[in-house]
């Protein structure tokens, strides 16, 4: 008997939601909260027709702790999964503290004021969490999350040693519209922004925003220009496995969004500095988001492919070795199964997996603050196959993007 409460019902609130009912021998009571009401509504009515199970819903402004503590108290589940915004990270720890229930969630806190992507403010809750013996674990979507359960799958199964770890991220997917991000906007804006960094050699190479580049050659898909960001896993990793020499996170963009993107730098719409508009103060990148395609109306007629993999060098029994581990995901199938795009689907299907590790799996439920990679990854590479995220991997094979 496990009572799950799943907040935030935006893209990827809707995937962990029908995912979690699809699996309602493990998740046996579900509750879908979010600021707005009536967008839970929507998903439960889908969820009703397309599985057949009843999950209930709520509102509540993950902002504030007291709301969600009588949320919490009222509903008494075991655990939550906080698929909000990452701005609501900290707030949901609390409450989770306060009424002694499991936390997961997607995206690391950041304060909304500084676009600053670091696990210090929630690695800072590995006491508390310890102490009330209770588990959180960050950032089980797929980057983070996957992206790290297959640089910990490699590093147990693979190499003796790690040395060089790529992410390697694409969407080739169509959905119309002129420009739109496939995630919240505002936080996709916040990083992509923000200068690129990447671990060489014992310290972080900061980088102007998207100024490294090349043609990265995806399985299935082909080669897609590729751009050099800071993404959070980073951190964890080079932590976690400290033989590498080097860690870069690659994605992909097309021209077209690019140039929107300098577009909207130039006239000032990415700022997040509060400027005075009609007597309010707006921010404007508040205001872009208020206007931009929301992430969730984007699958009805969303068509390719992602993928997402890790490729690594390293060293096995006093060899060479290279490794590499992906998955690509339809956007159209994940419409038909769920309705929702694949950028949704490949974080909300990690995020119900972590969950359901967390409430079946010994190995997976330990007091204090985890990141993936600090796991078993082995159940965890067997449900991405079970629940619609197969992988595949290479190993000392012609590699996406060469050394
Ligand atoms: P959306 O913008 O579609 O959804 C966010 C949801 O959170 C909305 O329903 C919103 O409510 C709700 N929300 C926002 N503020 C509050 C609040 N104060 N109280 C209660 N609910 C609130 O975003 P996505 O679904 O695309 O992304 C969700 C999360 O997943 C983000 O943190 C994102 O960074 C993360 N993510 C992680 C990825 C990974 O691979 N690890 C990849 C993609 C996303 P309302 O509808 O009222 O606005």
């Amino acid at each position: 008997m496990s009572k799950v409460l799943i907040i935030g019902a935006g893209g990827v609130g809707g995937v962990v939601a029908h995912k979690c009912a699809m699996n309602s021998h493990v998740f046996t009571e579900i509750m879908l909260a979010s600021r707005t009401k009536s967008k839970c509504d929507k998903i439960a009515a889908d969820i009703k027709e397309m599985h057949g199970v009843t999950i209930q819903t709520a509102a509540v402004d993950a902002d504030i702790v007291a709301e969600l503590v009588v949320l919490i108290k009222s509903f008494q589940p075991k655990m939550v999964i906080n698929v909000a915004l990452p701005y609501q990270d900290l707030t949901i720890m609390d409450a989770c503290l306060e009424t002694g229930i499991h936390y997961l969630d997607t995206a690391n806190y950041e304060p909304k004021d500084v676009a600053k992507f670091e696990y210090s403010w929630q690695w800072a809750y590995q006491e508390r969490f310890k102490e009330a013996g209770l588990m959180a674990l960050l950032g089980c979507g797929f980057d983070p999350g996957v992206t790290q359960v297959f640089t910990s799958f490699a590093n147990k199964h693979q190499f003796d040693e790690m040395h060089y770890l790529d992410i390697i991220d694409c969407n080739a997917g169509n959905h119309g519209k002129a420009f739109a991000t496939n995630f919240n906007p505002e936080i996709n804006i916040r990083e992509i922004t923000q200068p690129g960094r990447y671990w060489e050699n014992g310290e972080w190479v900061e980088i102007p925003a998207m100024s490294i580049h090349k043609p990265i050659d995806y399985p299935g898909i082909g080669p897609k220009e590729s751009y050099v960001l800071y993404h959070e896993e980073l951190e964890s990793l080079v932590k976690n496995f400290p033989t590498l020499k080097r860690a870069r996170f690659w994605m992909t963009f097309g021209q077209a969004y690019l140039t929107h993107l300098e577009v909207l730098q130039n006239v000032g719409m990415t700022s997040i500095a509060p400027i005075k508009f009609q007597g309010m103060d707006i921010v404007p990148l508040e205001f872009l988001k208020a206007v931009l395609p929301p992430p969730d109306s984007l699958g009805e007629n969303y068509t390719g492919q992602t993928s997402i993999g890790c490729q690594i060098k390293g060293i096995k029994d006093g060899q060479d070795k290279t490794y590499y581990v992906w998955n690509n995901c339809d956007h159209a199938e994940c419409w038909k199964e769920v309705r929702a795009q694949a950028v949704s689907y490949t974080t909300g299907v990690p995020a119900m997996i972590g969950a359901m590790l967390m409430l079946t799996n010994a190995d997976w439920m330990k007091a204090g603050v985890w990141n993936c990679e600090e796991l078993n990854p082995d159940p965890f590479m067997d449900l991405l196959n079970q629940h619609g995220l197969p992988w595949h991997e290479q190993i000392n094979q012609p590699l996406p993007h060469e050394y």
